[in-house]
């Protein structure tokens, strides 16, 4: 069973009040795949610049991520740069340089057509929409997005948000979505307009998922020292949907195990720099900070 991932595959400049790290690997898709590969198999598309190393793609195909979908074209890969508040409670984009992801139309590889899940991660919501096309009928489809997609094309997020299963957005996108402003009640708002499942992710405070009308709750797990929150949804989203993949049917059980593996997952994510770090997560430490979050809400 597999998760085919499109989103930005993407160098970063990350500003925090301890640091500041110059065109770093990141990008939605690249963590996205990173926590998937921990549960599933995972396909990657996506476009990247001549710049980009080859040796990421060399880790990540070590992991049973098969990158024959990400092609690579003369140019600059897709560029984020961020500012994080010094309490990391919010962040400011500083800019988004989308280089060859500008001209670039997805073609699915044939191989690619019928996994057991495709992510539409974060990126152009007519990207999004073009993979949404090429897919068989019987695959379950989820997605993402961000203020900037918000902005730029509402009404198609809004039509991509009709047509999926799946749909994980962060409070703040969740809030601006529906005027609501409490993540449950945005959840529910949200799982009105056709996912099946709605997850709200709060950061360090946990998600929140709809599913089929029913609502639940994880809590985050306490992570001390952050470093980097960069990555931090989409990992969650890689997990989530990388543990739904791997079980036998998504009914309410497998959907609140998902959504606790995905907060285990995140939190490991805000204590580093860059994809690598979640690559390498141990089986270990995924199971340890599974059975913290799990043993919170099981009194
Ligand atoms: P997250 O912290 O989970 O929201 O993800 C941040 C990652 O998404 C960074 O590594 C960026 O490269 C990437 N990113 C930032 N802005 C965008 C955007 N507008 N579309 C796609 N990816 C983005």
């Amino acid at each position: 069973m597999s998760v085919l991932v499109i989103g930005s595959i993407a160098f970063d400049t990350i500003e925090t009040s301890q640091a500041r790290k110059e065109r770093i690997l990141g990008g939605a898709a690249n963590f996205a795949s990173a926590a998937a590969s921990h549960f599933s198999k995972v396909q990657l598309v996506g476009i990247v610049g001549s710049d980009y190393p080859e040796d990421w793609f060399a880790k990540l195909r070590s992991r049973g991520v098969d990158t024959s979908g990400v092609e690579r074209a003369r140019g600059k890969s897709f560029f984020w740069e961020g500012r994080y508040a010094p309490d990391f409670g919010s962040r400011e984009t500083l800019d988004t340089q989308l280089g060859v992801f500008e001209n670039y139309s997805p073609t699915l590889p044939r191989s690619y057509r019928s996994p057991a899940i495709a992510f539409l991660g974060n990126i152009a919501p007519d990207l999004q929409s073009t993979v949404l096309s090429q897919l068989e009928p019987g695959t379950v489809t989820a997605m993402d997005t961000m203020n900037l997609w918000l902005d730029m094309n509402r009404d198609l997020v809004f039509q991509l948000v009709e047509k999926v299963e799946i749909l994980l957005v962060n409070d703040e996108e969740a809030m601006d979505m529906t005027s609501e402003c409490h993540p449950m009640s945005a959840a529910r708002k949200l799982a009105t307009m056709g996912p099946r499942i709605v997850v709200v992710k709060m950061g360090g405070h946990g998600a929140v998922v709809v599913h089929e009308g029913k609502p639940f709750f994880a809590p985050g797990y306490p992570v001390e020292l952050v470093v980097d929150p960069t990555g931090a949804g989409d990992s969650f989203a890689g997990a989530f949907l990388g543990s739904l993949a791997a079980e036998r049917q998504i009914d309410r059980r497998a959907v609140n195990r998902a959504l606790v593996y995905g907060n285990a997952v995140a939190s490991y994510v805000v204590e580093h720099f860059e994809p690598a770090a979640v690559l390498e997560m141990t089986r270990r430490t995924i199971l340890e900070r599974f059975i913290y979050i799990r043993e919170l809400i099981d009194y």
